[in-house]
């Protein structure tokens, strides 16, 4: 399951996100956009969205159960 979403219409292939992965995760394709090449590896820190001057990726940040129960409190 795709971890990162990157918009190809945003993605300008600067390859910032590249570099800045910890886990070396994304590559540019052939057409010179950025992909997530091994999600298996992301360890969901953002540093790929956080880092893209386009604003062109997001990450896939699931809930904690520590969050979710609060919800459930709070509900
Ligand atoms: S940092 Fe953003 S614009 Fe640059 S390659 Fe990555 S997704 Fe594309
Ligand atoms: S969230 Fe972190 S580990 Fe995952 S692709 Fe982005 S920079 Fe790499």
């Amino acid at each position: 399951m795709a971890v990162v979403s990157i918009n190809s219409q945003w993605c300008k292939g600067c390859g910032i996100c590249t570099a800045f992965c910890p886990k070396n995760t994304l590559e540019l394709d052939q057409g010179g956009k950025a992909f997530q090449a091994r999600p298996d590896d992301c360890i969901r820190c953002g540093m790929c969205a956080l880092y893209c001057p386009d604003l062109a990726v997001t990450v896939d940040r699931p809930r904690t159960k520590g969050k979710i129960s609060q919800q459930e409190v709070q509900a």
